[in-house]
């Protein structure tokens, strides 16, 4: 019996790492997924790739900052596959890391945006979406500035810390709905986001050794925890912070 059966979920940051990662699994698991990022090549490759398996997709590119996108999105999920049961609300950015005082304002909103005010549009027209039948929300936060303070990433950390927030006020909000809201913070992963901190063996091995594991992780092993919350195997679990970070946020060593 396949997690996802019947279930329609929206990915964003499909394009690339744990959103990619997370569409080929989810419809593995027999969701049809509408897969969102700016790059149209990357997401038809990954409509392809899903189709191809024998799975259901559909990609709409645009821009998460954007209410507009993110109303379509939802719309898209209504009109192809009949309903929406899971968001994963999973793009994201750094932007370029610095310290505040070099930080220009145009910069910490281009980063706020994109990490959180794209949560609170997205999460704006999928909850009503969701009402009827019930659902699982699901944000992308880390573990920087949760469980440690990272210098240079001030923008960055205070927007993925904004989610854990929402999360918590949007699960007390709608459980009475069927309507579960949960953060997922992965650790350092395997990704061209996580690869720009580690392009050299030096800063790689500095940031490997930072996990308890010593390792990154690998997009697949993030999208099964993506795929933990999206589906009946947390039916309990609502306006949590679910750390899968490789031991980052014990680790002293
Ligand atoms: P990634 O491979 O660089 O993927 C980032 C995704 O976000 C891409 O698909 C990108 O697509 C999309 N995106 C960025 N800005 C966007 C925008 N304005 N509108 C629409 N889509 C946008 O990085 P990743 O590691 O998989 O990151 C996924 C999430 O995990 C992020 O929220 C990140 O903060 C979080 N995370 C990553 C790590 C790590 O070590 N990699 C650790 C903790 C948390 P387009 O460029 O095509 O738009």
């Amino acid at each position: 019996m396949s997690l996802l059966s019947n279930k329609v979920a929206i990915i964003t940051g499909a394009s690339s790492g744990i959103g990619r990662a997370s569409a080929i699994l989810f419809a593995r698991e027999g969701a049809c997924v509408v897969v969102g990022a700016r790059r149209q090549p990357e997401l038809d490759l990954l409509v392809e790739e899903i189709r191809h398996e024998g799975g259901q997709a559909v990609s709409l590119a645009g821009d998460v900052k954007s209410e507009t996108y993110a109303r379509a999105l939802v719309d898209l999920a209504l009109t192809r596959f009949g309903g929406l049961d899971i968001a994963f609300n999973n793009a994201g950015t750094t932007g370029t890391p610095g310290s505040v005082p070099a930080l220009e304002l145009a910069q910490w909103q281009e980063i706020l945006d994109t990490n959180l005010t794209s949560a609170f549009v997205g999460a704006k027209y999928q909850i009503p979406a969701m009402q009827a039948r019930g659902g699982s929300l699901i944000f992308t936060s880390t573990f920087v500035g949760h469980t440690l303070g990272l210098p240079g990433m001030a923008a960055y950390a205070a927007s993925k810390a904004g989610l854990i927030g929402l999360t918590q006020v949007l699960a007390a909000e709608y459980g009475a709905q069927g309507v579960r809201v949960n953060t997922l913070l992965p650790g350092g992963t395997d990704t061209p986001m996580g690869r720009a901190f580690t392009d050299t063996p030096e800063s790689l091995a500095f940031v490997q050794n930072m996990h308890a594991l010593k390792r990154l992780a690998q997009p697949e092993e993030i999208a099964r925890s993506a795929l933990y919350l999206a589906s009946d195997a947390s039916s309990f679990t609502t306006g949590i912070a679910l750390l899968a970070d490789g031991g980052v946020s014990i680790c002293r060593t």
